[in-house]
């Protein structure tokens, strides 16, 4: 991506859009404390200090009374991403929550850029969690598949367009295969669907300038017309008014994206041309990311393949990554870790089991035993290969299931089932 991250310095003549804490998405964490940090849409690099984040981005914490209300308000036990804190971070959920429990419902809408065939553990978080919102809350979800920004964005050029409409469609059983309700999900390519949203696109395109996009985004002089114009079509699904099959043309109804915390610059600025749409500012909530194996310094990337557990790994690949790659926070001698114990702090396998085991008493058992030194490492590496080994195999077979008609039925434009 450019460097014009700091266009945006300079105010806004008045009577333009005032986008709330602009070029922080590119500038606030390039140097945070001793090691420099970069958090774009684009790019994540470097230790992530997600309390700055929510400083710098002006977002809130999720509490546990928030947390509470969630349960409270849909009747189930909260999914352990958000009891465990791996969703950390919100854009008015409360008041999202007041509407419902007034009887007022929502969608949700998240997504996802078809940029390789195979997913990896971290992609496959946001739409968890997202399902499991879906369960709970018993609401409609959209999905978007952004065909067109990966090509836009695509550093090496020699992937054809048609290549990341494809890459779409195989996505799109992943994220199937997650358990989405056929009845109440609706998921789009870009390439496909654009028309339907046009009106919503140009709406927001005319209320963000160059100067604006350039600050949020970063983009630079060399960087294509098509990257500048591609923030409204992310942005263009938060509106129920995208979807008139769905919702029809005039109901305003509240929406809620779940996304990874890197994907708020596009809803920072929707947020702030909402307003002048007349629609409701979108909800958010935010994911941390799902770390690299090599340890908590970076994010689990399908451009390491060393650093990541794919969805379509053997289960004999899945064990011997683990004990090659993932960082241990154990001793370096048996006796040195019976003595010591291991450091849950920056153990990878430990790290792990709080984003996968589902069990609370278990994980805090693991928790005393490791770190008393009574569980070596060889035994929380086990732990954790049982544990992702069921996980890909049930993927797996969930995934065989999403044929392509199966695609075809969820890409349907047609009437979702009433929520509620
Ligand atoms: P790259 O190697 O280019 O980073 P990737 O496939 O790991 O490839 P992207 O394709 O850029 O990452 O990921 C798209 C989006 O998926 C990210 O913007 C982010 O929101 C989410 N995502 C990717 N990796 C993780 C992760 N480890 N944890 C949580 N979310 C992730
Ligand atoms: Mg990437």
């Amino acid at each position: 991506m450019g460097d014009g991250g700091d266009a945006l310095a300079v105010d806004p003549p008045p009577g333009e859009l005032q986008v709330e804490q602009v070029g922080h998405a590119v500038d606030a964490l390039k140097v945070s404390g001793e090691q420099a940090a970069v958090i774009t849409p684009w790019e994540v690099s470097g230790k992530v200090d997600y309390e700055k984040l929510i400083r710098d981005f002006g977002s809130q914490r999720i509490s546990p009374e928030l947390v509470q209300r969630v349960e409270k308000a849909t009747g189930m036990p909260a999914h352990r991403f958000l009891r465990r804190g791996i969703f950390f971070s919100h854009r008015e959920l409360d008041q999202l929550l007041d509407m419902y429990e007034k009887g007022k419902p929502f969608f949700l809408y998240t997504g996802r850029g078809p940029s390789s065939e195979a997913l990896h553990m971290g992609h496959l978080i946001p739409f968890e969690f997202t399902a499991y919102l879906q369960r709970a809350f018993k609401v409609p979800c959209v999905i978007q598949l952004t065909d067109d920004e990966k090509f836009l964005f695509a550093k090496d050029a020699s992937l054809k367009f048609e290549e990341y409409v494809r890459l779409g469609r195989e996505n799109a059983k992943d994220i199937i295969a997650v358990g989405f309700d056929p009845e109440l999900t609706f998921i789009f390519a870009n390439s496909d669907y654009i028309g339907h949203m046009y009106s919503n696109i140009v709406k927001i395109q005319r209320l963000v300038t160059y100067n604006q996009a350039r600050g949020i985004f970063g983009f630079g002089d060399s960087d294509n017309i098509g990257k500048h114009g591609f923030p409204a079509v992310q942005a263009a699904p938060s509106f129920s008014s995208s979807f008139p099959a769905i919702f029809g043309e005039k109901s305003n109804l509240p929406c809620l994206i779940p996304c990874a915390i890197d994907q708020d610059p596009y809803f920072r600025m929707t947020r702030d041309v909402a307003p002048k749409l007349k629609y409701r500012k979108p909800a958010l909530i935010h994911s941390k990311f799902f770390p690299a194996l090599q340890g908590d310094d970076a994010k689990m990337s399908a451009s390491d393949p060393n650093s990541a557990i794919f969805v379509t790994d053997t289960p004999k690949q899945i064990k011997s990554k683990i004990n090659k790659y993932a960082f241990s926070g154990g001793g370096a001698t048996v006796e040195e870790h019976r003595e010591k114990g291991g450091n849950v702090a920056v153990d990878i396998p430990y790290r792990y089991l709080t984003f996968f085991l589902e069990d609370d008493d278990r994980l805090d058992q693991i928790r005393e035993e490791y770190s008393s030194g009574r569980m070596l490492t060889g035994e929380i590496k086990a732990e954790l290969t049982s544990v992702l080994q069921a996980m890909v195999s049930k993927h797996q077979e969930a995934r065989k299931a999403a044929t392509d008609e199966v695609v075809r039925q969820y890409m349907t434009i047609r009437p979702l089932k009433k929520e509620q």
